[in-house]
């Protein structure tokens, strides 16, 4: 069987090994990280039972993740900008929407794979196809490797993908910032309480605080507005590597003007930024077009955010995963045949990415002309 080398150890790529492995087949990872801890992971997922249970169980982690998952962390509550609980959904204890850490759940993915799986420090910097119809990958140590079978997991800003298509994200007209209060019971005891024991959602048109409740009383807080893309810095994130950017002015001045954005919402809200333990990241919210698709290339693909960026909506991990899963099995179904195994998964994910497509704008939702009521009235819709 052709050893498979995939860039990037995401949720996707990492997985992706997992089935393989499983299988019995070799796969090597290539990560730009220098190490599995070099960026904090973000904060809880929701891990859903269409999509991201059944990638785990194909990769036989299914109790594994059951063992991350977070009790009573499936309370709902959404806020308007004073404070008030217009909706508070309790944790029926259903595991309709059971949160893990991102991280943890990373980790049970990387110990499950055999030593040496992972190649850390090694960020992609080009690929290109070679005239025997192997695809060559070129490191930013300037060092290469050659394979037969690539798969590019390295998510939004993928280096593979222009093997197979020249689409590149667009900014979604938001921007979230991120923060964490840490031991907030204790420290910060009105926000805790505002935030409850799962999600808040406090929303207003055009922006909004989201927080989790992650372990021993941590806050994990998203911000959320509807700005510019120039707005905080005037780098231009289309041509960045991330859209992970820092404000040159420093994260006192980014803090400064994402409080002033909340000019008079209650504190206990406000909190949520002025009194966090940690410096903002920053992320400006980018998308590939929603119908994104390529036509077939032998011997390369894409999964996760390669192929189907969409702005936050709650599924991305979940289907990148889902991508994984069903490539490894296809690849495993067909030993002998790459490209049915390709074109088979491809024919799948392309079918699921134009049903997404079809979805409503979450962000319309939770922040359009009639937030937070539209929010309200998703959630509700979605409960009957
Ligand atoms: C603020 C925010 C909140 C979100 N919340 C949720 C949520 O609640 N639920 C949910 O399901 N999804 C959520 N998502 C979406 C989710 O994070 C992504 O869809 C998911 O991580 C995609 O997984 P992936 O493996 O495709 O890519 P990634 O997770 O982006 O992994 C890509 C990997 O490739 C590596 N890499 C990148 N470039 C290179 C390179 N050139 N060479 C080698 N390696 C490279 C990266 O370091 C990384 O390890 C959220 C996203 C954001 C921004």
């Amino acid at each position: 069987m052709t050893p498979v080398t995939i860039i990037g150890a995401g949720l996707g790529g990492l997985l992706l090994a997992r089935v393989l492995h499983t299988h019995g087949i070799p796969a090597t990872i290539h990560e730009a990280d220098p190490t599995p801890t070099t960026r904090t992971q973000g904060g809880l997922l929701d891990i859903h039972p269409w999509n991201g249970q059944p990638a785990l169980a194909a990769a036989g982690l299914i109790e594994e993740f059951q063992r991350l998952v977070l009790p009573g962390r499936e309370t709902y509550r959404v806020l308007d900008h004073h404070g008030t609980v217009l909706l508070d959904l309790p944790d029926r204890g259903t595991g309709e929407r059971p949160e893990v850490s991102r991280a943890e759940l990373r980790q049970t993915l990387l110990q499950s794979l055999p030593d040496h799986t992972v190649h850390w420090g090694h960020k992609a910097a080009a690929a290109r196809t070679l005239p025997d119809g192997r695809h060559e990958v070129r490191f930013t140590d300037g060092t290469t490797i050659t394979t037969s079978l690539l798969i590019g997991a390295d998510g939004a800003w993928s280096r593979i993908r222009p093997l197979l298509s020249p689409a590149t994200p667009h900014y979604v007209g938001y921007t979230s910032i991120e923060y964490f209060l840490h031991d907030a019971d204790h420290r910060h005891p009105a926000t805790a309480q505002a935030v409850g024991t799962g999600s808040m959602f406090a929303l207003a048109p055009g922006q909004g605080l989201l927080a989790h409740r992650e372990r021993a009383g941590t806050l994990h807080a998203y911000v959320q507005l509807k700005v510019p893309q120039d707005w905080m810095a005037d780098s231009d994130a289309d041509t960045a590597d991330t859209a992970d950017l820092a404000d040159p002015a420093g994260p006192e001045a980014i803090t400064a003007r994402v409080a002033a954005a909340f000019d008079g919402w209650a504190p206990q809200l406000t909190a949520l930024i002025t009194d966090a333990d940690t410096p903002p990241v920053v992320r400006r919210l980018h998308a590939l077009p929603a119908d994104h698709r390529w036509t077939r290339v032998p011997g390369v693909t894409l999964i996760g955010d390669a192929a189907h960026l969409a702005a936050p909506n709650g599924e991305g991990a979940n289907t990148a995963m889902q991508d994984a899963a069903d490539l490894g099995q296809a690849i495993a179904e067909h030993p002998d045949d790459v490209e049915a195994a390709l074109a088979q998964y491809e024919h799948a994910m392309f079918e699921r990415a134009a049903a997404h497509a079809a979805d409503e704008d979450t962000y319309e939702l939770m922040l359009g002309d009639a937030a937070p009521h539209s929010w309200i009235a998703m959630m509700t819709g979605a409960e009957g």
